[in-house]
């Protein structure tokens, strides 16, 4: 048989995993199959992210890999995409010229036609910087059948000093509310039951637009409301708010629409003022708690995760020590926490007070130290309750593992088929999830 595959690998965030989606979702339509195996793959693709650390240096160490394969197989083709893509361009064919392709975030729809035109014409690139086509619009071949991410906008129009995504995903478009509208409701009639609204900046989502035969601009809340309403849609999730464009319209959308969950992730980044000022995040740590403290009273029992970045160029102790008191006071429920490291093409890379690594790691530890006990004190408090948990698959020890609609891990025993909705008394609490015994099961799929 001579079936064509491809091997894709995926780096970075929910945003590259949902345009990994569509990159698969293009190649099945084309008629290639997954595999595993490199030297199987008719077609490699990696989805890079420039967001890590030593993300280009991970890449050109995969690409090296390859090189022996592609030269025992010249027909293999080579697909650099994703965010390291848009950024590093005609870079990474100098430094490998055995890529076949690169292809930026916006290029995604053109995909095909790059990889039939390197069959004849040699390597080629598209690095252009308008989105012409969402992602959303292209096919898609999702892990799970159950759960969907949905674009709602791409880019972002703020330039917090040690992003990358202005630069890579550019300024930011939305879609318009039918479009999604749409999508979500084609995709809860193939079975989706829970979806997680994507943006950078969810809060500004339709800025760029305005509503038919109206001078205004359809809103966040807007569309909420609008989702809430699709038939057999169980969950909705969204990512991620920023603090600085937060509004009452939104709160009070997420406590009326009954399928919006109570979790929220709220970036907070650093909690000391005059770090958030150097990191241009333009809202300050009073208005942040003060939204907190809004949310937190408008929807009961919401669970509430951040981002924290430890670190940053000229943090002091004091500025460190803010942020532990914040944290203290905010009691998140989880939190990312991450070390400040420069990105290249980023304005704090080339900061000058950039923290020595030792400091970085002890002010980190004892960060993490703080949270877990925090964490650890939140999950305690839900032993005892019943929860709604919707089934994701099978964990390490072969236990089944789902997520509350707080988006808390719940690990029990008994086997439950992915995207099964059911109830579980929680037993016990860990700092990252918890113990669950089946009450009953609501909705089995199959
Ligand atoms: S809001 Fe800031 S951190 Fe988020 S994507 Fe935009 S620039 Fe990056």
């Amino acid at each position: 048989m001579n079936e064509r595959r491809y091997l894709l690998r995926t780096f970075g965030c929910q945003m590259n995993e949902h345009d990994s989606e569509r990159i698969a979702g293009l190649l099945t339509a084309d008629g290639y199959v997954s595999t595993e195996d490199a030297s199987d793959a008719s077609v490699v693709v990696f989805n890079t992210c420039a967001i890590r650390e030593n993300a280009d240096n991970r890449l050109y160490g995969n690409l090296g890999h390859l090189r022996p394969l592609k030269q025992k197989n010249p027909r293999m083709r080579i697909v650099v995409a994703g965010c390291l893509a848009q950024k590093d361009g005609g870079t990474i064919q100098q430094r490998a010229p055995w890529v076949d392709v690169v292809i930026g975030t916006h290029a995604l729809p053109g995909l095909l036609d790059l990889l039939h035109r390197a069959e004849t014409g040699g390597p080629q690139m598209d690095v252009s910087e308008v989105t012409e086509v969402f992602p959303s619009a292209l096919p898609a071949l999702r892990g799970v059948s159950h759960h969907a991410w949905v674009s709602i906008a791409v880019g972002c129009d703020n330039a917090c000093t040690f992003c990358i995504v202005p630069l890579v995903r550019g300024p930011q478009r939305s879609r318009s509310i039918g479009d999604v509208l749409a999508e979500v409701q084609g995709l809860a009639r193939r079975g989706v039951v829970e979806i997680t609204l994507l943006g950078q900046n969810v809060n500004t989502f339709g800025r760029d637009l305005t509503v038919p035969g109206s001078p205004r601009k359809p809103l966040f809340a807007e569309l909420l409301r609008a989702v809430n309403e699709v038939e057999d849609l169980r969950r909705i999730r969204f990512t991620s708010p920023h603090p600085h464009d937060f509004t009452p319209d939104v709160i009070d959308a997420m406590a009326e629409s009954d399928k919006v969950c109570e979790h929220i992730h709220f970036p907070l980044q650093s909690g000391s003022d005059r770090v958030l000022k150097a990191m241009q995040r333009s809202y300050r740590r009073e208005r942040y708690l003060e939204w907190l403290e809004r949310i937190r009273a408008a929807i009961p029992g919401i669970a509430v995760s951040t981002d924290i970045i430890v670190g940053f160029p000229g943090e002091t102790g004091d500025d460190f020590g803010e942020t532990l008191d914040l944290v203290r006071r905010a009691r998140f429920d989880q939190a990312y926490t991450f070390q400040y490291s420069p990105r290249p093409g980023t304005r704090a890379a080339t900061m000058e007070d950039q923290v020595p690594k030792p400091v970085v790691q002890e002010r980190f530890d004892r960060l993490v130290a703080l949270q877990e006990a925090i964490a650890l004190e939140g999950m305690r408090a839900q032993v005892g309750s019943t929860a709604e948990v919707l089934v994701e698959g099978t964990g390490r020890k072969g236990r089944t593992q789902g997520r509350t609609r707080t988006n808390r891990l719940v690990h029990l025993d008994g086997e439950h088929a992915p995207g099964t909705f059911l109830d579980a008394r929680i037993v016990a609490a860990h700092p990252h999830h918890l113990d669950g015994e089946l009450v009953r099961e609501t909705v089995a799929v199959g």
